[in-house]
């Protein structure tokens, strides 16, 4: 299979969610890793990937924003770890960056295989790779916001990563997905989003980079991920084979 981007013949294996995120994970005090999705708990420290999307340019060029976006959550959760709860600003770090990565991370998902997770951008698909490669600016139907899910004030361990899916919000077409503690919702659709409180954090509003801080108790993402962590059969069965 060529590469989806420029065609080339010999394809990698392109990280769908980069190893850096799955390496961060911590479960309580148990290393750990996986993928919420579909209740299915997929334990890994290597990375998601499809062999047959990308050539080593074009996966590499994302890798770079993948790279950016993690040093820069990093940044947050060491910086930010003992705020309070709400709007932030991160006036050191590029907005785009953050967001043609999770441009990034949405095209990459719609052009992986079914059986690991493929997602629909329908029209918007050719855009949404533009921009991830910075070749144009980015749309107005791409639109969004990241909250980091903090277990408690003064804890910066991430407890799962999650995989975008597609939800909507007010009959808005969004996508979910969990990476470096950071919870990004994004909007594919050309109908704007409501104003809420966290209006000032959307990507259209974010001259300088703005995200919040939420307890990570009030979302399924850490509730699941605990549920997950001690059933029988999936992680603490992982970690007792690879501890
Ligand atoms: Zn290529």
């Amino acid at each position: 299979m060529a590469c989806k981007k420029c065609g080339k013949k010999e394809t990698i294996k392109a990280h769908l969610i980069p190893k850096v995120f799955c390496r961060e994970i911590q479960v309580g005090k148990m290393h750990a890793a996986g993928v919420i999705n579909s209740n299915k708990f997929t334990p890994t420290q290597s990375g998601i990937f499809d062999k047959q999307i990308l050539c080593a340019k074009c996966d590499g060029e994302l890798g770079e924003l993948e790279n950016y976006a993690a040093k820069t959550f990093r940044i947050i959760r060491t910086n930010y770890v003992n705020d309070a709860d709400g709007i932030k600003k991160i006036p050191s770090r590029d907005p785009d960056l953050i967001f043609r990565f999770a441009a990034g991370i949405l095209w990459k998902y719609s052009i992986a295989a079914e059986n690991l997770g493929k997602i629909d951008l329908e029209e918007f698909s050719e855009d949404i790779k533009k921009y991830a490669y910075g070749e144009i600016a980015r749309p107005s139907f791409f639109d969004g916001l990241f909250t980091w899910l903090r277990i408690y004030k003064g804890v910066s361990d991430i407890f799962a990563y999650r995989a975008p899916f597609p939800i909507k919000l007010e009959g808005v077409n969004a996508f979910r997905f969990l990476l470096g503690g950071m919870l990004f919702i994004i909007k594919v659709d050309a109908n704007p989003f409501k104003p809420s409180p966290l209006s000032g954090t959307f990507f259209c509003n974010s001259s300088e980079l703005n995200f919040s801080i939420a307890p990570a108790q009030f979302f399924e993402e850490y509730t699941d991920a605990k549920k997950l962590a001690f059933e029988v059969g999936s992680l603490s069965n992982f970690l007792d084979k690879n501890g």
